[in-house]
């Protein structure tokens, strides 16, 4: 099958749910039998999300090609088998810069270079990369209809419809339908507006998905469907949910895929949705409660932990429990009031993170979960604290830390490896202090081999060798190996030429163990990430008690 495109665009105000939409879609079509792929085109001006602050902007997602993306490519891959990259986010910045680069190439042969054709141009090449990958392509335009920077964005996918027809393009507008208390109804006039805007620009939606606290009725459907010309049966209420993996389902009940294949003419069985629902329910009927502390610095935004916080439920599913995660700010808490925090749970978490700031904070709180024995995950970061705490307090290097926060320690347990063979592009890499700061990450999927009869190898199930994400700088040093292993730290998990330590874990620990790469961006709500089940089931084995 030729590869048909739905464009998803938002309006009235952010935060709307777009790309959760995009991704419930994919995941209705692909319990359909289809296969999707997606693309988030995002209208600032920064060329990647890799150098944005994730306290402002969210989470950087990074995939297994070692893009850094943004974060609604977690929600993609979350939600079906996707495999995304780097053809699958691009932002203004990306084009311009390629637009720009061209056009002093003199690719532009002289001519004056413009928004139309030559920006819109690029972006469609962008989108249509994508044809032959799958049958559906979603492409979600960042931000909302009306703001300037998206405009050549829209400009470009109004046009794809006279390129590719009707039957291969489908408009998908996500909205807002207030309900305003005062007047006890659903208010459509944002609704309104925002269609007007986007037909303004020239694009007709096919499909409106009205966020809304409550079902809108008959009534208010042919209201909207009159004054913005669209199908009745296509106006479909996006109503909040408590969980957002019932999305799909809650899109499903409104036979939202059904219109979306009959728009885009393609026969398809009726959606398999047995996975999602037992999820669903089990997610509902949680038997027990864990309260995991995370111990981090951007705790006061929920988004710059998105993965983490969605692993930690799928963990928590997997173990028939709820999980409570407490945040814990390491900048602002310390001493007697983290460890009171810190008595009240049932597992710990360091996540990653870049910089000295709230490093001490985190320090004690790891110090803390190995002597009182609280199962403990670090990640990245994490894993990279958990190695400096137990080279300081249990190896006898006092003075041990991490060259990314003490560039002339005694002790640099964590540091910059020279030289090193990258399993990512087939050679050997070589940094120094000097190196380039975006140049230098390790980053995307990496293998890692296990040692036998460890944490790490009992949680994967022992699995031969595994592929996890990195978007980290330091390494562990192996100079400090030996040393680190008589004091009785192990290290489960490393390289396939055992360069590079992967995974660190404490044999004399119920559980503690922490890994280099970042698990919790290829956890999936239906298939829950190995070391998040392991970590949530230690937590419930502490809190049950033996
Ligand atoms: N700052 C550390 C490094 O660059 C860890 C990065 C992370 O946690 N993602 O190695």
């Amino acid at each position: 099958m030729k590869t048909k495109f739905i464009f998803i665009t938002g309006g009235v105000l952010s935060s709307l749910g777009k790309g959760l939409a995009a991704a419930s879609i994919g995941a209705l079509l692909e319990a359909r039998g289809l296969r999707v792929t997606f693309q988030k085109l995002d209208p600032y001006i920064n060329v990647d999300p890799g150098t944005m602050n994730p306290f402002q902007h969210g989470e950087v997602f990074v995939t297994d090609d070692g893009t850094e993306t943004d974060l609604d490519l977690g929600h993609y891959e979350r939600f079906t088998n996707a495999k995304l990259g780097k053809k699958h986010n691009y932002t203004s910045g990306r084009i311009y810069y390629s637009v720009i680069s061209k056009e002093r190439r003199g690719d532009y042969l002289g001519g004056t270079v413009q928004v139309i054709p030559h920006v819109t141009d690029e972006i469609k090449q962008a989108i249509l990369q994508l044809e032959g990958e799958a049958d559906i392509a979603i492409i979600e335009i960042g931000g909302t209809v009306g703001d300037i920077e998206g405009l050549p964005f829209l400009e470009a996918i109004r046009q794809l419809r006279g390129n590719l027809g009707k039957e291969n393009t489908l408009y998908v507008h996500v909205t807002y339908v207030p309900h305003i208390k005062t007047a006890g109804e659903l208010k459509t006039k944002p609704t309104q507006h925002s269609v007007k805007e986007l037909r303004s620009i020239g694009i007709q939606p096919d499909i409106l998905l009205c966020r809304s606290e409550m079902p809108l009725s008959s009534g208010i459907k042919s209201k909207i469907a009159l004054f913005c010309d669209v199908r009745e049966d296509r106006v479909i209420t996006a109503k909040d949910v408590k969980c957002i993996y019932e999305v799909p389902m809650r899109f499903h009940e409104e036979a939202l895929d059904e219109r979306v294949v009959e728009a885009l003419n393609i026969w398809t069985r009726v959606p398999i949705l047995t996975l999602w629902e037992d999820f669903i329910a089990r997610a509902r009927q949680p038997q027990y409660k864990v309260r995991i502390v995370m111990v981090g610095k951007y705790v006061g935004l929920t988004e710059s932990y998105k993965s983490l916080n969605e692993s930690l439920f799928h963990g928590g599913v997997a173990n028939s429990a709820e999980v409570d995660i407490d945040f814990v700010n390491s900048e602002e808490m310390r001493g007697k009031a983290l460890e009171d925090r810190l008595s009240m749970a049932d597992g710990v978490l360091v996540p990653g993170g870049f910089g000295s700031r709230g490093i001490a904070g985190k320090l004690e709180a790891i110090t803390y979960a190995r002597e009182n024995k609280i199962p403990f995950l670090g990640i990245c970061l994490g894993m990279q604290l958990a190695v400096i705490e137990f080279a300081r307090n249990v190896a006898g290097l006092h003075m041990a830390d991490s060259t990314e926060f003490a560039p002339s320690t005694p002790d640099p347990v964590i540091y910059l490896m020279r030289q090193w063979y990258d399993y990512q592009t087939g050679r050997v890499e070589k940094r120094d202090e000097g190196s380039d700061l975006g140049g230098t990450m390790r980053l995307g999927a990496y293998p890692c081999k296990f040692i036998a009869s460890t944490k790490a190898s009992a949680a994967y199930n022992n699995a031969a060798e595994v592929f996890e994400r990195h978007r980290h700088r330091y390494e562990f040093n192996n100079e400090y190996k030996e040393r680190m292993e008589k004091a009785g730290m192990l290290f489960s998990g490393l390289s396939p030429n055992k360069e590079l330590v992967e995974i660190a874990e404490l044999p004399d620990h119920p559980w503690f163990l922490g890994c280099q790469f970042h698990p919790e961006f290829k956890s999936r709500p239906l298939d829950p990430h190995p070391l998040f089940v392991a970590f949530i089931q230690a937590a419930l084995a502490k809190r049950l008690g033996p």
